[in-house]
């Protein structure tokens, strides 16, 4: 439980006076703009019998902030008013941004320096539940527009490797990962990268759904599934645009994908992200899309694959008992404990992992053509010298990065489990 990180937003809220008529618009704010300054992610507004109860993301982990008693639907119309939804809907689910400045109509007496925010953008989903509208805000931070490569942290050897592959003319660049593993984040900053390190002007659009962060110079749209724009048409279209760098947000259907393998032969370079663990299931999982194995194997250039896993605070203590080390094969490991400056969770920050498969190494072209399955392509991939994001995480254990819960929250089953019996 993030003691500290409750403690301070029940002693800011209590100082908030409920008898203003502004209590629910400053309590929105102090929600928001604490929220922000903790560096959550979203912020989980759950309705309950006698009130609304907060969870905040931070790190990519749920953490239970505090239960506010009795303003429930006025907080849910509020954020409403904010993101421009239908106040008087409160039956389907709606989806809105905020656009105003956060802190309008706040006056100085309110705790919180709003002067030193920066403007970020937030998007606003509802949906109805048993005891009323939930909300979830998810909160783009701002410092993220400015992000390059050598920002993320990136593996050394991984980062020059795809540096290099993001200086190519043609073929299809994919970022694998599920949700929350920063996909876009690491799509964004190759966007700039491309824009910024090229030698000549390159022609980069996007189609994206929905747009989170705004790279000038660089032709964004997004899709309007409802309107009939989505990415196999948009792609299709794009193509007459006469583009060279195009990012789709995401594969996730048949056309999409071969759109984009057909588009990466005659001539561009793509980018896009793709939900799936590992380098080597985004493979098979691609071909099971039904993306033919001479066009996949043809125009892949590189999968990175990518995980977040949380960094272990310097409160952290060497763990001594085996069994800790939940079946991981490290040498040495270390264990989360909790202080005032990790509020109490034994972690602060987050580690990238990233494995880069190159389809032109070793066997994995040959494992394409014959739609070898994953784990085969994974044998390929680690003879031809790729660390798994597994080994990877295993040797941060090692180094004392994170704990053997943490890798284990992430690769729950991953191999190298050594029986205890
Ligand atoms: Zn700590």
């Amino acid at each position: 439980m993030p003691a500290a990180l409750s403690q301070s937003f029940r002693e800011q809220l209590s100082a908030l006076n409920r008898n203003q008529d502004r209590y629910v618009a400053d309590l929105v704010s102090l929600i928001l703009t604490t929220a922000q300054q903790s560096g959550a992610s979203d912020v989980h507004l759950v309705p309950d019998r006698d009130g609304i109860h907060m969870d905040w993301r931070i790190d990519g982990v749920l953490q239970s902030i505090a239960h506010i008693p009795d303003v429930a639907t006025n907080v849910i119309a509020r954020l409403k008013v904010l993101s421009q939804l239908l106040t008087y809907r409160t039956d389907v689910p709606q989806e809105g941004r905020i656009i105003e400045p956060l802190d309008a109509g706040r006056k100085s007496d309110v705790s919180g320096d709003q002067a030193a925010l920066p403007q970020i953008e937030m998007r606003v989903s509802t949906f109805p539940t048993l005891h009323g509208e939930k909300a979830v805000v998810r909160l783009f931070v701002g410092s993220g527009q400015y992000r390059r490569l050598s920002d993320l942290g990136m593996p050394t050897s991984t980062d020059s490797q795809w540096r290099q592959l993001l200086t190519t003319t043609h073929g299809v660049l994919l970022i694998s990962g599920p949700a929350g593993s920063g996909k876009t984040t690491t799509l964004y900053a190759s966007l700039r990268e491309i824009m910024h390190e090229s030698p000549e002007r390159r022609s980069i659009v996007t189609l994206e759904d929905p747009i989170e962060a705004e790279v000038p110079g660089i032709t964004q749209s997004q899709v309007n599934v409802t309107a009939g724009f989505d990415y196999a048409r948009g792609l299709r279209s794009l193509l007459r645009q006469d583009p060279e760098v195009i990012m789709v947000g995401e594969i996730r259907d048949r056309e999409t994908a071969e759109t984009s393998f057909q588009a990466s032969l005659s001539g561009n370079l793509v980018l896009t992200s793709f939900h799936a663990g590992s380098s080597s299931e985004a493979i098979s999982r691609v071909s099971d899309l039904g993306v033919e194995p001479y066009l996949l194997r043809s125009g892949l250039l590189g999968i990175l694959s990518q995980r977040l896993l949380r960094r272990l605070c310097a409160c952290a203590s060497p763990g001594q008992d085996p069994d800790d080390a939940l079946g991981l094969r490290v040498e040495r490991f270390q264990l989360p404990v909790g202080c005032e400056q990790c509020n109490g969770t034994g972690y602060s920050g987050r580690l990238l992992l990233a494995e880069l498969l190159d389809p032109r190494q070793g066997d994995i072209g040959r494992g394409i053509l014959s739609r070898a399955d994953a784990d085969e392509i994974e044998q390929h991939a680690t003879a031809a010298g790729m660390r798994t994001l597994f080994t990877q995480a295993c040797e941060a254990v090692d180094t004392g990065d994170t704990s053997s819960a943490e890798v284990r929250r992430l690769f729950p089953s991953a191999s190298g489990y050594v029986d205890p019996s």
